[in-house]
């Protein structure tokens, strides 16, 4: 009997979830998968008996050691910790790939990222269809000028459609979260609005949204400064009034604000 490792955010699906969730991300024979934090393999068998392949990155060392016991023909388990591992980069996939996963609540939003970054990176990914803790969901799903809109829906949704296929009670788990969960599909695209550096993207909203309830003017004082663009140079240049909050903003008004900056910054005399 295996105890689940609260730091590695184990908890396990119950048999009476596995298929629900399995049809809802919808495996089929010629599709390979990645799959993060396989644990006891709930996901792992039926995604593997579905599909023509199946990496499995897992960081619990005993489970790896049971799944590479038990697991399949077509399973590669990857034993390590997912937001280190450099796999997926050396050995380049020759064609598309699905990523699947009951994720870790606790490094949640940093796989996401990972993803995107590796997405970005030219890593073949369709989609991921990623369990999460439903407030976290609620984020990224979220619209502008809502509570709940932010850094995670701007950054993530620059790289991805997203939406949610299915709504979990605590009791979908073994040990029971404390929380409700939502499985949440991510449909990767390219960058429908160019933005000049990524970096300096993330870096622009961040700045901004830690100041949220700010005017822009001010939220983006800090941000301007490192730029060496004044807000209201940047801000004219994009169109947008300095007066409105960060959360009013849509991905296009920050990708737009982003390129100001970056056009300010090049035409300015030296
Ligand atoms: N897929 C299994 C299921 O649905 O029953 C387990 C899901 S459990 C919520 C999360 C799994 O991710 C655990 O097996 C845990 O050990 C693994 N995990 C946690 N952090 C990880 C990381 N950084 N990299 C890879 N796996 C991780």
């Amino acid at each position: 009997m295996i105890k689940a490792r609260k730091r590695f955010g184990q908890h396990f699906l119950e048999p009476a979830w596995i298929e629900k969730v399995v049809r809802a991300i919808d495996p089929k024979a010629d599709e390979d998968f990645y799959e993060i934090g396989p644990g006891l393999g709930a996901l792992t068998r039926p995604l593997a008996a579905r599909a023509r392949s199946l990496v499995a990155f897992e960081i619990d060392r005993d489970l790896t050691a049971e799944l590479q016991r038990t697991a399949p023909p077509n399973v590669t388990v990857v034993p390590g910790d997912f937001l280190q591992s450099s796999w997926i980069a050396d050995h380049p996939s020759a064609g598309p790939v699905r990523v699947a996963g009951n994720l870790p609540y606790n490094v949640a939003a940093p796989i996401l990222f990972k993803l995107v970054d590796l997405y970005g990176a030219g890593a073949p990914f369709t989609d991921a269809t990623v369990m999460l803790q439903r407030e976290v969901a609620d984020r990224l799903i979220a619209k502008p000028g809502t509570r709940e809109y932010g850094v995670l829906p701007i950054l993530i949704g620059h790289s991805a459609d997203i939406t949610r296929v299915l709504t979990l009670p605590p009791g979908a788990f073994r040990p029971a979260p404390q929380v409700h969960s939502a499985l949440v599909r991510l449909r990767f695209h390219a960058p429908a609005l160019a933005v000049p550096s990524v970096t300096d993207f993330r870096a622009l909203v961040q700045a901004i949204f830690t100041r949220r309830r700010k005017t822009l003017t001010n939220a983006l004082l800090a941000y301007a400064g490192s730029a060496q663009v004044p807000p209201r140079v940047a801000l004219e240049a994009a169109g947008l009034d300095g007066r409105r909050r960060p959360e009013t903003l849509t991905l296009a008004e920050i990708a737009q604000l982003c390129y100001s900056f970056a056009v300010s910054r090049s035409s300015r005399p030296v």
